[in-house]
């Protein structure tokens, strides 16, 4: 597991709160005892230099080699938030740079209304997963966004609606074709994900009018949080 400092400098870092809290209740931290420390968008190993109520101080002894996210950005749409939830997760775990939930027309009304209030716990979820699968960074979830708006905002790199439509290449098609275009320089990747209900007509017209084309997963009706994962464990699988 990695430690996100809340304050470093060039040769210490600290960490508070319940980061801190779990160090000296749980793990038992004590000074001379070593851990993994993400300071900004470098890793460190840091050795405990000294604790003091609910803050524990460390000393950064070597840099460790950062594991860069995948230059992916996740337009996900709000669906049930259980299942939103392990869906952060999961894309968290594969390396997502960032998670934009948006609005789409089929979103459960009463869902899209109180998504703002879940904005902290999502991004509590990333930076725990983020913890968990020792990443170095962690990824960004931005404010619920209407499509509309996010449709027209992301409008860089390679941008693939998933779409379960018959006439659609496969997302591993579109990402090899973009790799050859592209020789080694893989351009951002933008992926966005429908509701339960899947996109409405209208929605797919306008993301297709804004640049994105349609990629399918397969022959199969994925739940939204299964298309999520598989999206990002193709890209993972062909980038990494
Ligand atoms: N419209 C579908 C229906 O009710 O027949 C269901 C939508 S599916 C549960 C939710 C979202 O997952 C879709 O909007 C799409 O983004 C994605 N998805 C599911 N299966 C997929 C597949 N085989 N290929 C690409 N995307 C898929």
């Amino acid at each position: 597991r990695r430690w996100i400092a809340d304050r470093w400098d060039e040769a210490t870092a600290s960490l508070s709160g319940e980061q801190a809290a779990h160090l000296i209740r749980v793990l038992r931290a004590q000074t001379g005892m070593e851990f993994d420390i993400v300071a900004g968008d470098r890793v460190w190993r840091g050795v405990i230099a000294g604790i003091s109520g609910d803050e524990v101080r460390f000393n950064l002894i070597a840099e460790v080699e950062a594991d860069p996210a995948l230059p992916v950005t996740l337009l996900l749409s709000i669906f049930k938030f259980d299942r939103m939830e392990w869906a952060l997760e999961k894309a968290t775990e594969l390396g997502v740079e960032r998670i934009v939930p948006i609005v789409a027309r089929r979103s459960e009304k009463h869902l899209a209304a109180s998504a703002q209030n879940r904005v902290e716990r999502w991004r509590r979820i990333a930076r725990e997963s983020a913890q968990q699968s020792r990443r170095s960074d962690v990824p960004m979830i931005e404010d619920p966004t209407l499509l509309k708006t996010a449709a027209r905002r992301e409008s860089e790199g390679l941008r693939l609606l998933l779409a379960e439509q018959e006439r659609s290449t496969t997302l591993r098609q579109a990402l090899s074709t973009a790799m050859k275009e592209a020789g080694d320089e893989m351009p951002r990747i933008r992926m966005a994900v429908g509701p339960e209900g899947g996109w409405a007509a209208e929605e797919e017209a306008l993301f297709d009018e804004e640049g994105w084309k349609a990629v399918s997963l397969g022959p199969r009706i994925l739940r939204a949080e299964t298309a999520a994962i598989t999206a990002m464990a193709v890209v993972a699988a062909m980038l990494e």
